[in-house]
């Protein structure tokens, strides 16, 4: 199932490029009670909405995909989780950078564990990427991005596949240079995500996806996820020794070669196989 956050909170249901309005079944989750739990109540709520959706769905408001505005398809996550070096070839082109400027060999997740990117920076499709003034070059990354669907902790790696709500395609929006990756990461509108979460029943395993990024028609990455050093299930071992995940939490699971930057007025367009694709407009 494919389910959608649009037209300023509401939640629908994507079939065929129609946008179901199942909004009317989720107004308990719109009380919340403070202090709130950590985590995102919609999707902590997935597994027994998703029939109601499915029952209902037939006598739904519904409205072609085109004209809906696309937010994140995870309103509030505890956190989002980043993979740093993630793809050989990418480790690759990132160390020709880097000993370019400081001589320093970039090494893998082993070395630098996982990053924290602000959950303040999370936008949707119909949300612009803003760029900060100044001259600092700022790239895309395209990503798959894992919803966490479940709380968990030191998950092994045999239940890993199963705490997954589901997929969504993601741009990890990246000012490169020395500072910390929580700050040059974090900028408001860093952090796209969508263009909704593909449950993870339509996915199975997450290892051979393929991914296109182009800006403005030209093609700038292009991979698949058999090609990651970490693969899936590796990442939410490693993420959830260390921090307890929960649902909705997000994990960007790194970009492939063929980053670079991005200026005002570009259009970036994204696909991921098996989730869908959606434009990001640069401002
Ligand atoms: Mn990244």
């Amino acid at each position: 199932m494919r389910i959608c956050r649009f037209n300023g909170g509401k939640i629908g249901v994507v079939v065929n490029n129609h946008v179901f309005d199942v909004t009317s079944l989720i107004t308990d989750l719109q009380t919340q009670h403070w202090p709130c739990a950590p985590g995102d109540p919609l999707i902590a709520a997935l597994p027994s909405l998703r029939p109601k959706f499915e029952e209902v769905i037939g006598e739904c408001d519904s409205m072609p995909l085109s004209d809906c505005e696309l937010l994140s398809p995870v309103a509030t996550p505890s956190k989002i989780i980043g993979a740093p070096v993630n793809y050989h070839l990418h480790r690759d082109e990132a160390n020709v950078d880097a000993q370019i400027n400081n001589g320093t060999k970039i090494e893998t997740i082993e070395t630098y564990g996982l990053f924290l990117k602000a959950n303040t920076s999370l936008i949707g499709p119909s949300q612009a990427i803003v760029l900060p003034d100044g001259n600092r070059r700022i790239d895309h990354e395209i990503e798959l991005v894992v919803v966490i669907g479940n709380e968990c902790k030191n998950v092994s790696r045999i239940e890993a596949l199963d705490v997954i709500a589901g997929y969504a395609i993601g741009n990890d929006v990246t000012i490169r240079g020395p500072e910390d990756r929580s700050l040059r990461k974090s900028v408001d509108t860093f952090t796209v995500v969508g263009p909704w979460l593909v449950t993870a029943d339509e996915i199975g395993n997450p290892r051979d996806l393929h991914m296109i990024l182009s800006v403005n028609g030209q093609m700038k990455q292009q991979a698949n996820t058999r090609d990651l050093i970490c693969d899936v299930q590796q990442l939410i071992v490693y993420a959830s020794a260390h921090y307890t995940l929960y649902p909705g939490d997000l994990i960007f699971t790194g970009t492939p070669a063929g980053v670079g930057p991005i200026q005002r007025g570009d259009v970036i367009h994204q696909q991921i196989e098996g989730i869908g694709e959606f434009i990001s407009n640069v401002v």
